[in-house]
C-alpha cells in the first residue's frame, strides 16, 4: 500500500482509486494557504455599451498567482473552493477587493463604473452573505450601486424563497444581479420570471456559434426579445471578433464583453485603461 506525506505532514493511504482525493485534498491545502498568503487577485474584463460604444462597466475575475505556476485560471480552483467551503472566505474578499477598487478608482477621480463580482451558489448557502456584504460596503466605502452580483441558474436550485430573500435584502441596500451564462441552465423562464435580477448574460457558446448557418442566432433573438419584453438589460459574453459584434449590434443586444474589446486586464492595466478612456472622453 503507498502511503504518501502530505503538504501538511499530513499521510494519506493512497491506493490508485485515492490518487485523486489525495490531489484534491493537497488543492484544498494549497488553496487556504494561497489565500492566507494573500495570493489572489482580481482581473478585470471590460463591458462596452453596443450602442454608443462608451464603457458600460467592469467584471472582476478572480486569479490565483502562484509563485511556481503563475495566474492560475478560476476553472482550475473554483470547484475545489467550492467543494472545501472556502468559497466563502475567497467569495468575500473577492467582494471586498472589488469594493476597494471601485473606491481607489474614485480616488484617482475616474467616473464611477459598474462592478461586477461573480457568486457561487454556495455562498448563499449560510446565514451570512447578506449581513458581510453589507459590511464589506460599509467598511471599504464603496458605493453599492456600483455593484452587480452575477449568479448562476444552479444557484436557485437549493431553496429559491430564501436566495430571493437575501437578494431582496442585498437589493435594498442598492445592490444589482446578473444572470451569468443565461440559456445554459435548466430553469431559465422560472428564473427570469422570479428572481430580482435586471441583467442578463447571454452564454458565451451562443455568441460563439452566432454566425455559423443553422447556429445559434434564433436563440439569441429569443433572448434578446424576451429580455427587451421584460425591462432586462443584456450582455453578451465571449464576444470575440468584429462579425460577432456587428451582428449583436444589429440584433439590438445592449452590451458586450470578450477578448474583440479587451482580455480581463490585471489591476494596474485596467486602471491605465479607465483612465486612458477619460483622457479620450475630456
Ligand atoms: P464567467 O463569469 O462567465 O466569466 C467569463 C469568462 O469568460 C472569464 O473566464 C473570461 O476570461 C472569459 N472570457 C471573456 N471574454 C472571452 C472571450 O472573448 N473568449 C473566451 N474564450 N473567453 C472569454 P475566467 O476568468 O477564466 O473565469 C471563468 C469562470 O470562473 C467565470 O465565468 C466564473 O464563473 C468563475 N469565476 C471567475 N471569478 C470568480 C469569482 O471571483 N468567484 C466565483 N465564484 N467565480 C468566479
Ligand atoms: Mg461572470
Ligand atoms: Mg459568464
Ligand atoms: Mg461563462
Amino acid at each position: 500500500r503507498a502511503k504518501s506525506k502530505g503538504k501538511d505532514g499530513v499521510e494519506f493511504h493512497t491506493p490508485d482509486m485515492d490518487i485523486t482525493v489525495a490531489r484534491e485534498v493537497e488543492l484544498h491545502v494549497e488553496l487556504r494557504k494561497a489565500l492566507d498568503a494573500g495570493r489572489f487577485e482580481l482581473f478585470y474584463q471590460p463591458q462596452t455599451d453596443l450602442r454608443t460604444g462608451a464603457l458600460a462597466g467592469v467584471e472582476a475575475l478572480v486569479r490565483w498567482n502562484d509563485p511556481v505556476k503563475g495566474y492560475v485560471p478560476p476553472s482550475e480552483f473554483i470547484r475545489a473552493a467550492e467543494e472545501s467551503g472556502l468559497i466563502e472566505r475567497l467569495g468575500e474578499w473577492t467582494i471586498e477587493e472589488a469594493c476597494r477598487q471601485t473606491v481607489r478608482w474614485k480616488r484617482l477621480g475616474l467616473p464611477p463604473v459598474r462592478m461586477s463580482v461573480n457568486l457561487s451558489a454556495r455562498q448563499f448557502r449560510g446565514e451570512d452573505l447578506y449581513r458581510n456584504v453589507r459590511s464589506i460596503v460599509r467598511e471599504t466605502g464603496a458605493d453599492p450601486r456600483q455593484l452587480l452580483l452575477e449568479i448562476t441558474e444552479s444557484v436557485s436550485m437549493q431553496d429559491v424563497p430564501r436566495t430571493i430573500r437575501i437578494m431582496n435584502e442585498l437589493r435594498g441596500e442598492g445592490i444589482r444581479f446578473a444572470i451569468d451564462d443565461f440559456g445554459t441552465g435548466y430553469s431559465s423562464l422560472q428564473y427570469l420570471r422570479s428572481f430580482p435580477v435586471r441583467h442578463l448574460k447571454i452564454d458565451r457558446s451562443f455568441v460563439t456559434d452566432l454566425l455559423r448557418a443553422g447556429g445559434s442566432e434564433p436563440i439569441v433573438k429569443s433572448i434578446l426579445d424576451m429580455a427587451g419584453h421584460m425591462g432586462l438589460d443584456v450582455v453578451a459574453e465571449g464576444v470575440e471578433t468584429e462579425e460577432q459584434c456587428r451582428k449583436l449590434r444589429q440584433l439590438g443586444c445592449g452590451e458586450a464583453q470578450g477578448f474583440w474589446y479587451s482580455r480581463p486586464l490585471p489591476e494596474a492595466e485596467a486602471t491605465a485603461f479607465l483612465c486612458k478612456l477619460k483622457g479620450d472622453s475630456a
